[in-house]
């Protein structure tokens, strides 16, 4: 029975794995299409500094609109375009539209709006990234300063040598850099205090379970204590109820993001919020 058995939980594996394949090919499939057809848009979700209560910045998400099978998030088809190269054009495309879009949001007398782009470390390890982000600045016109771009730990660690150098290229730009999902991955903590970076984004699996876990809690200080003596700003991700936001902000936390305060929006949206305050 247990023979038996072993062949079922194999056979149900393979099959989902099977499947996991055929959608994969589907998306890649579609993928392509999909830029031709202006299936990519944008939302953007705020970044709330806690002392001011100010929005500094949107972090822009890509979502794809795809004709037959609906809505879909990019932690379902990012993989499948990091796969197949398409990343590099999808990159470039979601780099060009969150930049020409923070240009709109600026207002005269009010406090400068950043963008926020997440980066995947299949883009930034390549040779052109450097280029590809000077000539979309160049076409936007976009002041460097009110970009930033969200780096995880693995894309930085895997070449750590070679990060540095390109961090400090685009930091002589003014953009802003910010690790993503920090805590997840793995930091030599050795190279952190080499890289020029702005801030820390602590991953939202801390964050979620703050107000129980100690555990949890104790990471989450430790990352603002170490931030802070790095000289990092400290956000934090997935923020969803008041009781977490209190912690946080007793615990010295900088920054904030999450359901709480706002889901990602659509550009609209977005400007309501800016008119607001
Ligand atoms: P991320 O950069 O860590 O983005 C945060 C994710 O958490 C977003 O999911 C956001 O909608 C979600 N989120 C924000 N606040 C909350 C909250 O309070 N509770 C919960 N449960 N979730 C919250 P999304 O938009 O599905 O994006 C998932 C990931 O896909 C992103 O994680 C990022 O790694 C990647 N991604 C998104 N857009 C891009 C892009 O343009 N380029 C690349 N390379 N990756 C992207
Ligand atoms: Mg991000
Ligand atoms: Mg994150
Ligand atoms: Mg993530």
């Amino acid at each position: 029975a247990a023979k038996e058995q072993g062949r079922n939980a194999f056979s149900f594996f393979s099959e989902e794995l099977n499947r996991e394949a055929r959608e994969r090919r589907h998306l890649e499939g579609s993928l392509h299409r999909a830029f031709a057809n202006d299936e990519f848009f944008l939302e953007y979700q705020p970044q709330i500094e806690l002392r001011s209560g100010r929005i500094f910045s949107f972090e822009a998400l890509v979502r794809w609109q795809h004709p037959e099978d609906g809505l879909i998030y990019p932690n379902r088809f990012i993989p499948v375009a990091e796969e197949t190269g398409l990343i590099r054009r999808l990159g470039e495309w979601v780099l060009r539209t969150a930049c020409l879009q923070c240009r709109q949001w600026q207002q005269p007398g009010l406090p400068p709006v950043r963008v926020a782009v997440n980066v995947s470390g299949h883009q930034f390890n390549q040779p052109g990234f450097i280029d590809m982000v000077d000539r979309v600045l160049e076409e936007t016109e976009l002041d460097p300063e009110l970009l930033e771009l969200e780096l995880t730990e693995s894309s930085l660690m895997a070449g750590a040598q070679e990060s540095i150098m390109t961090l400090i290229d685009l930091k002589v730009r003014g953009i802003h850099l910010a690790i993503d999902d920090f805590g997840t991955g793995y930091s030599s903590l050795s190279y952190l205090k080499h890289f020029p970076l702005d801030r820390l984004k602590i991953d939202r699996s801390f964050v979620r379970d703050i107000v129980k876990d100690l555990d949890d809690r104790a990471i989450v200080e430790a990352i603002i204590a170490m931030a802070h003596s790095l000289g990092l700003r400290v956000l934090a991700e997935g923020v969803e109820h008041e009781d977490e936001l209190e912690l946080l902000k007793e615990r010295g936390c900088d920054e904030v993001q999450g359901f709480y305060f706002a889901h990602p929006l659509l550009p609209a949206a977005v400007e309501e919020n800016l008119k607001v305050r």
